[in-house]
């Protein structure tokens, strides 16, 4: 908690004035948003401070750890993005944010720039894209990281503005990829934003088709779709039923970690619980690559219009982000390539 007033607020001296510009931007942190633009108001700024310390201090969090990941979730999730349905201008801004978040975070590009573009099949013709940045390993051999970033678009005036589907899962793939640009990384990551999940993985089916290095080299893929509520503050690590040794390694790992970790919903068996085509993993099952998806049990307000920022379990999201990219990283030690 120290850490909380002395890294939350961003001061800037500006050359040549005797301004200080003081901006608080606790909207980063999805709680409040205070900006203060060339203003020298020392009791303001005080107060600021204070209030600050405060909600750090309920929350029990050192909220700068974060980084930008509540920001993300919340942009991603505005109304402004209009659903981010396939094809729509919503879409284009919200592909256009995570390009500029690339960019800030520094992934590298395959070519000159991150958008994988196809078309999508069927009367209702459009182009969807992909976003698509990696960051070197000692190892050609890749680890697809994936989260899609469409959702339903407006229907009957009403935005679905897809919080937690899946603005959340891009939220983690983004505060992941800052994590891994600071390691030394084994494998390479490609860190991949799909588009037309919700038309039937198509953004994936895309991906797969098409990759941006050959298939062969991709042996890995962990995906993200909902990933930022649960009551029972748990998450599933699905579809280590088709591949044991991941349920393994899952098993020994997970209590280290302060969330719940559940395995399961990947038994073709069982239809009605099974998950492993109800996302964009499938398309990387299909091709024969194992895969971890995580996500949370269906809530009340999966694909409603209801499934909006402020239901967001901030403490649960927090601690999501942080287990699951440690999780990825301590994957990315493991010889995956030859010990299966
Ligand atoms: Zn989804």
């Amino acid at each position: 908690m120290k850490a909380i007033t002395s890294c939350i607020l961003n001061e800037q001296i500006w050359p040549n004035s005797n301004y200080v510009h003081y901006k608080f931007d606790l909207i980063k942190f999805g709680l409040l948003s205070i900006t203060n633009r060339d203003y020298c108001c020392h009791m303001k700024v005080f107060l600021s401070i204070f209030f600050l310390f405060i909600i750090g201090f309920s929350n029990g969090q050192d909220l700068t750890e974060f980084g930008s990941l509540f920001n993300d979730l919340k942009v991603l999730s505005s109304d402004g993005m209009e659903g981010r349905k396939t094809g729509t201008a919503g879409n284009k801004k919200a592909r256009q944010y995570i390009q500029n978040r690339f960019d800030e975070i520094g992934l590298n590009l395959y070519e000159e720039n991150s958008l994988h573009e196809f078309e999508t099949p069927g009367e209702t013709f459009k182009v969807g894209y992909n976003i698509i940045g990696f960051l070197p390993g000692r190892s050609k051999d890749v680890i697809v990281i994936s989260a899609h970033y469409d959702h339903l678009g407006i229907k009957d005036g009403q935005i679905f503005n897809g919080s937690d589907d899946n603005a959340s899962g891009v939220s983690v793939l983004l505060y992941l990829a800052e994590k891994a640009r600071k390691s030394d990384l084994h494998h390479t990551l490609i860190f991949v934003t799909f588009d037309a999940e919700e038309e039937g993985l198509l953004g994936a089916h895309a991906f797969v088709a098409n990759p941006p290095v050959p298939i062969e080299k991709i042996i890995f893929n962990v995906n993200f779709d909902m990933v930022s509520r649960n009551g029972s503050k748990e998450i599933f690590a699905s579809g280590t039923y088709h591949n044991p040794r991941f349920r393994d390694m899952i098993r020994d790992w997970r209590g280290d970690y302060p969330i719940k970790i559940r395995l399961g919903h990947d038994n073709p068996g069982d239809k009605k619980n099974d998950w492993t085509n109800s996302s964009d993993h499938a398309a990387f099952h299909k091709m024969g690559i194992p895969y971890l998806y995580f996500g949370v049990e269906d809530h009340e307000d999966y694909h409603k219009s209801t499934d909006t920022y402020d239901k967001t379990d901030f403490e649960f999201f927090g601690q999501v982000a942080k287990v699951l990219s440690d999780l990825v990283l301590r994957l990315d030690k493991l010889d995956i390539e030859n010990d299966q």
